[in-house]
């Protein structure tokens, strides 16, 4: 299965995403649901308040994504317990755009 991670721009200069990808290609977390899979895309909302998400992930939807997942640093606040303050607006912007079969994930790894 291929799969769009999107990631919070604001933890871009902390993480390179090694825990997400680690759980994407053994298929663990978030990702059991899926079982291992190929990201066709890692990238971030745009930066804030993340209008660029949904363009992002409908070009990774193009390219062979059936489901987005969003990564925890966005929707579960990691590192410092800072969930995004713009999830709901990204989430209801992503569900309206992306196809009605395509996955929207909420969590990528604890
Ligand atoms: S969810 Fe974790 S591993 Fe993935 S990009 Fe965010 S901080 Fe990095
Ligand atoms: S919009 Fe949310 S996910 Fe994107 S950079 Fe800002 S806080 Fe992070």
């Amino acid at each position: 299965m291929k799969v769009g991670i999107i990631r919070c721009q604001q933890t871009e200069d902390i993480c390179p995403g090694t825990a997400c990808l680690a759980c994407a290609r053994e298929g663990k977390q978030a990702f059991g649901k899926t079982r291992a899979v190929e990201v066709v895309g890692f990238i971030s909302c745009g930066g804030c308040p993340g209008k660029k998400a949904v363009a992002r992930a409908l070009d990774m939807e193009r390219r062979g994504a059936k489901a987005i997942f969003l990564a925890s640093c966005m929707t579960r606040g990691l590192p410092w317990d800072y969930v995004c303050p713009h999830l709901g607006r990204i989430k209801k912007s992503l569900r309206g755009n992306l196809k009605a079969d395509t996955k929207v994930f909420d969590w990528t790894h604890s």
